[in-house]
């Protein structure tokens, strides 16, 4: 049902079918953040990603998406890239610091989640990373991964849209640059729905969140300056300043009852237990 705020409201059923989706999202990125290696080049983790979703009689939903039409299953966006990463002859190395963002469709229902991971060394092609390099990278995915976390908590019936950009914000604070031009957004049957979901708090605070919304909570961070560009291929999002960059993702139901996290094994019920938020019977 499409309200009157042009948001798409999902029953109960349908949320279950989304489900389906965001778990084969959850193991086609568990396949490939198994296969990080160095060596490796961004179209083999495309590869792996593109053989499970299609096993598993889904459809890519990036492949073909937009204008130019994006040419692949992953989004691997590499060091300074922040999100849109087209995967290719690039090969990887130990130390990089990988975000690998996946979507499928089921059934006409859309999953859409991303994780940021290090490249592990190996013996024949250790991690040369200064201790300190080490320590701040994963600081950064360590701190991107919990502000998705506090936003996704921050959903509940009757709050504000922007509780989510609050939640964010007040987490990541000034330890690190937080990207607003792109955010997180709606998901259903189509991957890219109303409402568009600030990672920022804005003093328009956005519609009040009812249950059958579903969401795609992603914010981006930077070492340094949050500014983005997008590179001459068309799609390829990279920090102006060079500053590596992290970017985690989950979608995410609200239901009469709390919060269903669908690409999240789990469904997201650790995290949100601790976290004090409600936590949807559906989610076990
Ligand atoms: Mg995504
Ligand atoms: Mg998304």
């Amino acid at each position: 049902m499409l309200g009157r705020d042009r948001i798409q409201y999902k029953t109960p059923d349908q949320v279950q079918l989304m489900r389906l989706a965001g778990l084969i999202v959850a193991d086609a990125l568990d396949a490939v953040r198994a296969a990080l290696a160095p060596g490796l080049t961004t179209a083999d983790l495309d590869r792996i990603a593109n053989e499970l979703i299609v096993g598993r009689g889904a459809t890519p939903s990036f492949l073909n998406y937009g204008h130019p039409p994006y040419p692949a299953t992953l989004c691997v966006s590499v060091n300074e890239e922040v999100v849109h990463g087209i995967p290719g002859r690039r090969v990887l190395r130990a130390g990089d610091v990988v975000s690998v963002d996946c979507g499928a469709i089921l059934d006409g229902w859309h999953g859409d989640s991303a994780f940021t991971a290090i490249v592990p060394g190996t013996a024949e092609q250790p991690d040369e990373r200064s201790p300190d390099q080490v320590k701040s990278d994963q600081d950064l995915i360590d701190t991107t991964e919990e502000s998705m976390w506090r936003g996704i908590a921050a959903i509940a019936a009757g709050e504000r849209l922007n509780a989510v950009g609050i939640a964010v914000e007040d987490f990541v604070g000034d330890r690190f640059g937080l990207v607003e031009d792109y955010g997180g957004h709606g998901i259903g049957t189509e991957m890219h729905q109303e409402p568009h979901v600030l990672n920022y708090r804005t003093r328009d605070r956005g519609p009040k969140l009812k249950p059958g919304i579903c969401l795609a909570i992603e914010p981006m961070l930077t070492f340094g300056n949050p500014d983005t560009k997008v590179l001459a291929d068309d799609w390829t999002v990279a920090t102006v300043d060079g500053g590596n960059a992290a970017h985690w993702e989950h979608s995410v139901a609200l239901l009469d009852d709390g919060l269903w996290v669908l690409t999240a094994r789990d469904g997201g019920v650790a995290k949100l237990r601790e976290l004090g938020a409600k936590v949807s019977r559906l989610a076990g």
